[in-house]
């Protein structure tokens, strides 16, 4: 076992197996004041990707869902019997929960996010975990004061919402959704919207329930079977277009493939809902992808920078440079702009700045040639 990698590990893996995740590099450790946590960075027998391993516990990571392009087949195909549909929300995904007395919230790949975790008492009631010490809540924080995503959310109108949709007690275990429901509901955890229970034969109604959601501009849903077993997710039409309206400013930067999923998102859901796409929509599309990015070429051409902005409002001045260092740390770079008091709290400004895409369109600007 290496030096560096902490005796608790082995409560977990065998020498031999610590020794293969480290020539993997998937042993991360990080400090959180005394504390030594160890971030798993690939998924590894039953641990997912962004499991956190720390002296009295770990902190499963959040499973991958998989997604159904065809609603009504992948209920048939994939659930044998009863299921509940929750709301599928578009934020980030967190995991909170108190360890060693700090109440902390985690990011997907396993890091503490300095600005969930310093919003937490504006989130969820923290008597929770007197009475459920060691369970970890999962969920989604959404809304247009998050330092990660700017997507435009309808229904939130300023800073940002907690939406829990799982539970996992002290032992790892992912509680049932009943259970789920039940134990959050006593602390009046928010939670994301329900519907059912379900059995495969009321396929019609949660189709009834996807075209409301899609009216209302939400995203989706995530279908959980009953009492366990693994859910499928899908999205509704209008999601894909504000995904093109999102990310459009960062053509140079996402994969092609994020914009040919959003385009057989649409289309299979147009496909199973007897609907074709209107003018609107096909116009709003084609505007989203010639004219955010012909803004951003303007932009860089006039000396700017890819980038994107953001406000948030945090309870710790200190917490702006904390998430600054987050975010660096995870390769994004920053450029703050202002912290100001307000209240009792502070709302801070920041860029975020795509620096290889910048010097990407630079360069076509200057003339170079490339290969494609
Ligand atoms: P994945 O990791 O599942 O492949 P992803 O990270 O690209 O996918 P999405 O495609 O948006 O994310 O869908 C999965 C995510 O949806 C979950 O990781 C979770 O954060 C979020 N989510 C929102 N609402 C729910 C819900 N009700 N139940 C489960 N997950 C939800």
């Amino acid at each position: 076992m290496g030096i560096s990698t902490p005796s608790f590990m082995k409560k977990y893996f065998t020498d031999e197996e610590i020794t293969k995740l480290q020539k993997k590099n998937a042993l991360h450790t990080g400090q959180f004041n005394e504390l030594i946590l160890i971030r798993l960075t690939k998924d590894y027998k039953d641990y997912p990707r962004g499991t956190v391993f720390y002296k009295g516990g770990f902190i499963p990571g959040y499973p991958r869902i998989m997604r159904v392009l065809h609603l009504k087949n992948g209920i048939n195909r994939y659930f044998k019997d009863r299921f509940y549909v929750e709301e599928k929300v578009d934020g980030y995904n967190v995991r909170i929960t108190i360890v060693n007395g700090n109440p902390l919230a985690f990011t997907r790949g396993g890091f503490i996010c300095p600005f969930t975790t310093n919003r937490i008492p504006d989130l969820i009631d923290l008597n929770f975990f007197y009475k459920y010490p060691g369970y970890i809540i999962n969920g989604e924080v959404v809304g247009p004061g998050s330092p990660y995503n700017t997507e435009v959310i309808p229904y939130i109108k300023e800073d940002v919402v907690f939406f829990s949709f799982d539970l996992f007690d002290k032992s790892g275990k992912n509680l049932s959704a009943e259970e789920r429901y039940r134990i959050l509901e006593q602390f009046k955890i928010p939670h994301v919207r329900k519907w059912g229970p379900f059995s495969i034969s009321d396929v019609d109604t949660v189709r009834e329930v996807v075209l409301e959601l899609d009216r209302d501009g939400r995203e989706g849903i995530v279908a959980k079977p009953i009492p366990d077993g693994r859910p499928i997710k899908y999205v509704t039409l209008s999601s894909c277009l504000r995904d093109l309206q999102a990310t459009a400013n960062l053509i140079t930067e996402l994969p092609a493939g994020f914009y040919i999923q959003r385009i057989l998102r649409a289309i299979f859901f147009c496909h199973e809902f007897g609907i074709s796409l209107d003018d609107h929509y096909l116009l709003e599309s084609a505007k989203a992808l010639y004219l955010s990015p012909e803004r951003v070429l303007k932009e860089v051409a006039d000396g700017g920078n890819v980038r994107e902005s953001f406000q948030i409002k945090i309870r710790s001045k200190n917490t702006t440079y904390e998430l600054m260092e987050h975010l660096n740390r995870s390769g994004v770079s920053t450029k703050l702009l202002s912290i100001e008091k307000t209240d009792d709290y502070y709302s801070s400004k920041f860029h975020r700045i795509y620096t290889k895409g910048t010097r990407e369109i630079r360069h076509r600007l200057m003339g170079h040639g490339f290969f494609d």
